[in-house]
């Protein structure tokens, strides 16, 4: 991938929240709770209120609000790592939230009926097909989903403790024992997804759990081949060279990969009430989810140091957020109600801390 040089701003992170409507429930029997959230989405501020006298306002890079569609939703939050990833970049997409709030309904939601509902990963790849040359760039997918610390692949359910490599030289992480699809349209894409989500609740029937104890990472890798020498020689990025061989140019690759992840719900999780494998989950989701707290703070440090090495999820994401060369955009997903008053206030703190 490409050195991001010119983007002064590279390591940070860009945080949006997202307050999904309230649901049938909330707007039934909700008497004894009040709406806690109130969005000043012209000010990107959220106020997050504890009572009737006691409120605390935030500010965001975006704040939707209930209402917000789906395509601003993408074109504010997904659409600039999207070119990134065209251009060379690396890019990487997340939704962070307590289960119910709407990180699949974000990310993942397919729209078959109703296009206009349709998530970020359907839209990405809508872009990245029509910003890709079908002849002569490529568009491959793999979809896994980490769980126990082991990363199991969704595409091909039979794999399970998928390696994950990172190359010393470059640094490029990738899964070479995970399935790749190659893709030449959305429908392709649509087709891929919904086999993904049913190997996904497949697998977790098997296991007795929830899919919110575990994250999904759709990973995109689009490859250009660069065969125009003045294209070529433009490039600082050091994943394209131009090959000289008895005075011609040799076309090159040039890679990117796009990685969006639908993480494990935030909500706290108290060893002390469960039991068996759910102490297993509960201490695996609390350290995938403190050590990508950590690398977002560093990362809006601009410290040289990205702790990376502490969780699988990390890991996996090392080269997505690298500082200085790939852009990210974290989600974060709250809901309306003052029943989970302190879980919304924890994800507030994490965008907070992520800023
Ligand atoms: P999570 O993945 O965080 O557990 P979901 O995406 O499954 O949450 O959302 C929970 C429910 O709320 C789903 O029925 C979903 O369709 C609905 N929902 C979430 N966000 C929105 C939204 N912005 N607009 C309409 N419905 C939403
Ligand atoms: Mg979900």
């Amino acid at each position: 991938a490409r050195q991001n040089d010119d983007d002064t701003e590279s390591g940070r992170v860009r945080v949006a929240v997202r307050l999904r409507p309230k649901n049938t429930e909330e707007l039934l029997s909700d008497a004894d709770f009040f709406d806690c959230v109130e969005s000043q989405p012209e000010l990107n501020k959220l106020k997050l209120k504890k009572n009737n006298w006691s409120s605390e306002s935030y500010k965001f890079d975006e704040v939707f609000t209930e209402s917000a569609s789906q395509k601003r939703v993408y074109e504010a939050v997904a659409k600039p790592v999207v070119e990134g990833v065209l251009n060379g970049y690396n890019g990487t997409i997340m939704a962070y939230g307590q289960t119910g709030t709407g990180k699949t309904y974000t990310l993942g939601k397919l729209g078959k009926d109703d296009a206009s509902e349709r998530g970020i990963m359907v839209r990405a790849l809508e872009d990245i097909i029509s910003g890709a040359s079908l002849t002569s760039d490529s568009v491959d997918i793999s979809y896994l989903q980490i769980y126990l610390e082991s990363v199991q692949d969704l595409l091909a359910p039979e794999k399970v403790n998928i390696p994950i490599v990172e190359d010393p030289k470059s640094g490029e992480v990738s899964v070479p024992g995970a399935a790749v699809v190659n893709i030449q349209n959305v429908d392709d894409f649509l087709h891929l997804l919904q086999i993904g989500e049913a190997n996904r609740h497949a697998a977790n029937t098997k296991m007795n759990t929830e899919s919110s104890r575990s994250h999904a990472i759709l990973m995109v890798s689009f490859r250009r081949y660069v065969n125009d020498k003045e294209e070529n020689t433009s490039f600082q990025g050091k994943n394209v060279s131009n090959v000289f061989v008895g005075g011609h140019v040799i076309p090159t690759v040039r890679k990117s990969k796009l990685l969006i992840v639908d993480l494990a719900g935030s909500e706290r999780l108290d060893k002390s009430g469960s039991e068996g494998h759910l102490v297993e989950e509960t201490k695996f989701i609390n350290l995938s989810l403190s050590s990508l707290g950590k690398c977002i703070n560093a990362l809006a440090e601009n410290s040289p140091h990205i702790p990376t090495r502490d969780s699988k999820l990390t890991r996996l994401l090392r080269d997505s957020f690298g500082a200085g060369s790939a852009r990210t955009s974290l989600i974060v997903t709250i809901g309306p109600s003052s029943r989970h008053y302190t879980e919304t206030a924890s994800t507030i703190m994490f965008g907070q801390r992520a800023m």
